[in-house]
């Protein structure tokens, strides 16, 4: 089953109830090892998101992760929202104008994303980022569909993969943002981001097997 417009919508409003949902726990995250504001950021983020594609006309999904992405740089206090604005933005260009997405363009996108992200914020894996739930999750997504797995599949395959990494965040020492000025005092946590980066790919997942709310 391939993914079109609306299904990127329902990615985006899944996505962002998940993280109203969680806005509390990814906000004490970031208290641990940073300035406590993560789950506020990412929550006004992804509510404002929602709204501007209730009333953008995004006929695309391309132009839907797009919306998103400006919703996200405008809207998202914080290092995360030009880091998830342009990781949406640049998953929305290489979606080009095509209204059927397959798992192949799918993981194109999702590497963009990667790609984007990265090259902003200038991590690498094991900076206890994001990536480091992103990374391990584009990899498997790729490494699902080259075995010949649908959407579906890949994707929870993705989310799955980021779970795990999320948790392999846990001993490593902050190196980018905010946590980096707290040095060891680090290592103990899960990264905000990254937590934030599982709920993200878990939605995507929910939602391409039919699941979501
Ligand atoms: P701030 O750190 O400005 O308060 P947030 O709390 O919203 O912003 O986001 C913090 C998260 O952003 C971190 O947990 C980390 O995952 C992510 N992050 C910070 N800097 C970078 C970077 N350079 N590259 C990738 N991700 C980063
Ligand atoms: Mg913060």
């Amino acid at each position: 089953m391939d993914m079109d417009t609306s299904a990127f919508q329902a990615w985006v409003r899944e996505a962002a109830r998940l993280i109203t949902e969680q806005a509390g726990r990814l906000t004490d995250l970031d208290a641990a090892i940073g300035d406590g504001d993560h789950g506020i950021n990412l929550r006004r983020g992804f509510q404002a998101a929602d709204e501007m594609l209730d009333k953008s006309e995004a006929e695309t999904p391309g132009a839907v992760l797009q919306t998103v992405g400006r919703a996200l740089i405008s809207k998202t206090g914080g290092a995360s929202g030009p880091l998830y604005g342009t990781g949406f933005r640049q998953a929305g260009k290489a979606l080009a104008d095509v209204t059927e997405v397959d798992a192949a363009r799918l993981g194109a996108a999702l590497e963009a994303a990667f790609k984007g992200i990265q090259q902003l914020g200038a991590a690498r894996e094991g900076d206890k980022t994001l990536l480091d739930a992103l990374g391990p999750a584009v990899t498997a997504y790729q490494v699902a569909v080259e075995g010949g797995a649908d959407i579906p599949a890949a994707t929870r395959a993705a989310a799955d993969a980021a779970e795990r990494g999320l948790a392999e965040t846990v001993p490593m020492l902050a190196r980018k943002g905010r946590a980096s000025y707290l040095g060891e005092r680090t290592i103990g946590h899960e990264d905000p981001g990254a937590a934030s980066t599982t709920l993200i790919l878990r939605a995507l997942a929910t939602v391409a097997a039919g699941e979501a709310p």
